[in-house]
């Protein structure tokens, strides 16, 4: 048997985040700057075939969790053929989707039905005018009906992930873990991240979750929890009082995970990127398009894979904006 995939330090790489695209329909505070980036070409973005090859090449490895994302990865054309074509690959064991939520409602069902397990959804705000303020779009995106689709469509568990703004949504800490009283669903708050072309929110937007927990905590007092049954990354878990749901809070900026971290990234033009910070990766299309192994190619990313990031000593450097790396 083909010896399991390991870098350096002894971590296993399982789980695999799939960019499919660096374009989205919004234009998120924190994310992109309100013009857009310089999109890829559409020749360099590997096409489905090619990501599933490359997964294909992976599973043998210890490869069994995916994530596809992006930029927005819901308007792909045809993502459900993607869903399709990953869920082939034998000892892939889970197929997630992060979004935006607002073609959600649209491309449930058929993303479920081809095998699509789970989703997670980026919402900052319960409020109409405020997300159309940070997305910088109005697009009439409904994070509750959103939710509420995936949902019925059997997605499960169901995440909605918020970034926490001070001044901006930070208010809204409490409407959001209100939700999980009441429904089965897992909201994450994440610390904000300095990076990428973002001049309107700085450090001083940054909210610690320290601080997010304590606003939650008069809703009731929260008690250590799971969290959902599949998926639980980096984040760490409680529940309100007889809640259905929980809240659970990402900090990349007050710790880091980097010991216990598992994952790799597939840029959306071919790019195996070992850490989400720095510049870490190794080229897989031209081996792809060449129709060599990738296998070498993967071990040599995994050999080079850095102990942590830089992100705390803000050693950031050259970071892109999430959506270009499959934040
Ligand atoms: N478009 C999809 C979405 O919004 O879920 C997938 C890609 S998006 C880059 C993935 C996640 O990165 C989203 O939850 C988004 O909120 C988060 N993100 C992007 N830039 C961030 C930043 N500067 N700080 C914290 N989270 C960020
Ligand atoms: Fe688009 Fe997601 Fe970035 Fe917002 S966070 S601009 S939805 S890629």
């Amino acid at each position: 048997m083909t010896e399991a995939l390991r870098d350096q330090f002894g971590r296993s790489i399982e789980y695999l985040r799939i960019s499919v695209t660096d374009r989205c329909n919004f234009r998120c505070l924190y994310c992109m700057p309100a013009g857009g980036l310089q999109w890829l070409p559409k020749a360099e973005i590997l096409t489905y075939e090619e990501i599933a090859e490359a997964v294909g090449q992976l599973a043998p490895l210890g490869l069994r969790r995916l994530r596809i994302t992006g930029g927005e990865p819901t308007i792909r054309p045809d993502l459900q053929q993607l869903v399709a074509q990953l869920r082939a690959v034998p000892g892939i064991e889970d197929i997630a989707l992060s979004t935006n939520g607002v073609r959600l409602e649209a491309l449930g069902p058929e993303l479920r039905a081809a095998g699509l397990d789970r989703v997670n959804i980026s919402a900052d705000s319960l409020r109409a005018d405020r997300i159309a303020a940070i997305s910088r779009r109005n697009l009439g995106f409904d994070p509750v009906r959103a939710a509420t689709a995936a949902e019925q469509c059997g997605l499960d568990p169901i995440k909605i992930n918020v970034v926490v703004m001070r001044g901006v949504n930070d208010d809204e800490v409490e409407d959001f873990a209100r939700l999980t009283i009441d429904h089965p669903w897992h909201v994450r708050f994440i610390e904000l991240m300095p990076v990428g072309d973002m001049r309107e929110l700085t450090w001083e937007h940054v909210v610690p979750s320290d601080e997010v927990l304590a606003r939650i905590r008069r809703l009731g007092a929260l008690e250590p929890s799971a969290g959902p049954a599949r998926g639980n990354g980096p984040a760490a878990y409680y529940a309100l009082p007889g809640a259905r749901g929980s809240v659970g809070v990402i900090t990349p900026m007050t710790h880091t995970y980097c010991g216990s971290c598992n994952r790799v990234r597939l840029t959306a033009d071919g790019r195996l990127r070992t850490c989400l910070f720095g510049d870490h990766e190794v080229d897989l299309r031209t081996p792809l398009r060449g129709g060599e192994p990738l296998e070498p190619y993967f071990r040599r990313a995994l050999a080079e894979k850095p102990r942590e990031h830089a992100l705390l000593q803000m050693k950031v450097g050259g970071l892109k904006a999430l959506s270009q790396v499959g934040g």
